[in-house]
């Protein structure tokens, strides 16, 4: 999901407007503005896409100088209206609005202790509960009652809140999730997931919301707090890998430049005697940059993808896998016919798109193609807010490289090593979740929604 908020800005909800456009690639089932003008809350939240469901008029309802807004993609919880962030609620002591990224581990926990008390939920996501735990806090300021909500949960958070007249924006500890801080001209803040969306409205890219910090923008300044304790952080190496936009900047990496790194390491690690280095677009693009570049074999685009179909992990039904699949990518036979092809991906998952690939790739007429994959076998499901599929659908977690390269009928398969990934990405010394890879989880899973234990 990606999150968005405003504080300060006459412009406030065209603004968030823009920087959810901007980061439309983190989630595409829902989106929605909630702003306050210091009397109340203006919501318009919807199905779909930011430009598909926002408008002249519904962006000219959104009055007041706050917004936050979010971009949903199903994590938990059905994928249906009742779902839509920000949830805007008012209370006995005011209006709440909050908008989450990441996934609460204990949420089905708190949620049946808060339903045995007598609280009654009104959607299936796990971010309500914050809402009614903040609510249901006796502390006498707000920011008391948002800290003493979120240590009764745990998990992935990047989150933004908003009371009448002040925003409040937080990482869990482990700081799975980015959120970066922005400023404009006037003086006004921004906080987004990426700093992709502080470009497209020209703010300036201040600093990232640490780990375990909270953040009050409101009429006495911008206070930090790190009321959760201490823990070593876990940001989601994944993030680098695959799921933000490259042209931003992550856990203090530039996106592009790290999957650049991670291509030419896998280079190191698996050279392939070959005529031509291809992506798989979008995903694969700067790792296949830097592949070519380390080895010296010349980069080409021999796959065109369709970019009006949605990206396929984004869709949540199988039946729609496959056809996504099919319609987004073709190959150009002219730069394939009778080569041997080096082609590279950010990663593979059930194994649909690789195996599609390679013999679109064969069909056009290549010699031989190799699969290179930017990240290591994928063979854990996250918990912590990507929606990858459970462990039965995961490729990797069932076959080896040997078995998945017989399936894909590639001629060889190599995937960058954990160990060559981590070297990479903790550049800067800061601690990586790579769960995905090692079924390593930072924070174990209580229990699962419908009660089987996860992992
Ligand atoms: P597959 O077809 O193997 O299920 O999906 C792999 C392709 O889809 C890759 O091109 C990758 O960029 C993208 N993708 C789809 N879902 C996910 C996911 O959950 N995690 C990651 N890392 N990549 C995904
Ligand atoms: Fe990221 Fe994987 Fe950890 Fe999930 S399990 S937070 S996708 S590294």
């Amino acid at each position: 999901c990606a999150v968005m908020g405003v504080y300060g800005h006459p412009e406030a909800a065209n603004l968030a407007y823009l920087g959810l456009y901007a980061l439309q690639h983190r989630g595409q089932e829902s989106t929605g503005i909630v702003t306050a003008d210091g009397d109340g809350f203006h919501v318009e939240v919807g199905m779909g896409r930011v430009n598909d469901f926002f408008n002249e008029v519904r962006l000219a309802h959104l009055q007041g100088p706050l917004a936050i807004g979010h971009n949903r993609y199903s994590t938990t919880g059905s994928s249906s209206l009742r779902n839509v962030q920000p949830l805007a609620v008012d209370y006995a002591r005011g209006s709440l609005a909050i908008a989450h990224n990441g996934n609460l581990v204990n949420a089905q926990r708190v949620r049946s202790e808060l339903e045995a008390h007598g609280s009654i939920f009104r959607s299936t996501s796990d971010t309500e509960v914050v809402l009614h735990l903040i609510a249901q806090s006796q502390a006498v300021n707000l920011v008391d009652c948002v800290i003493e909500a979120l240590r009764q949960v745990q998990g992935a958070y990047s989150l933004l809140v908003m009371g009448r007249e002040e925003l409040f924006a937080v990482r869990d500890p482990y700081g799975f999730r980015p959120l970066c801080i922005g400023q404009f001209e006037n003086g006004g803040y921004v906080v987004a997931s990426e700093t992709c969306a502080l470009d497209l409205i020209e703010a300036t890219y201040v600093r990232d919301v640490l780990p375990g910090e909270l953040i009050r923008f409101s009429a006495d300044g911008v206070q930090s707090y790190f009321p959760f304790g201490s823990v070593a952080s876990r940001q989601c190496v994944l993030e680098l890998i695959y799921f933000a936009r490259t042209d931003s900047d992550v856990f203090s990496h530039n996106v592009y430049l790290m999957r650049k790194a991670f291509g030419a390491r896998l280079a190191r690690e698996a050279p392939a005697q070959a005529d031509v280095v291809i992506p798989v677009p979008d995903g694969g693009i700067p790792a296949a940059l830097g592949y070519a570049e380390a080895v010296g074999i010349p980069f080409d685009t021999g796959l065109t993808r369709n970019h009006y179909v949605g990206r396929t992990f984004i869709e949540p039904q199988q039946s729609i896998r496959n056809f996504g699949v099919k319609i987004k990518l073709n190959a150009n036979r002219s730069c394939l016919e009778g080569k041997r092809v080096v082609v590279v991906d950010d990663s593979i998952v059930r194994g649909t798109t690789s195996k599609k690939v390679v013999q679109m790739i064969r069909q056009a007429g290549a010699k031989e193609v190799h699969m290179r994959i930017s990240s290591p076998p994928t063979t854990h499901p996250c918990v912590y807010g990507i929606d990858t599929p459970t462990s039965e659908e995961l490729i990797a977690s069932s076959h080896s490289i040997d078995e998945i390269r017989d399936y894909l009928q590639a001629d060889s398969l190599a995937y960058l090593s954990h160990e060559g990934m981590m070297r990479m990405a903790y550049a800067n010394e800061q601690g990586y979740c790579s769960a995905c890879f090692t079924g390593d989880y930072p924070i174990p899973m209580p229990q699962h929604e419908d009660g089987v234990q996860l992992p």
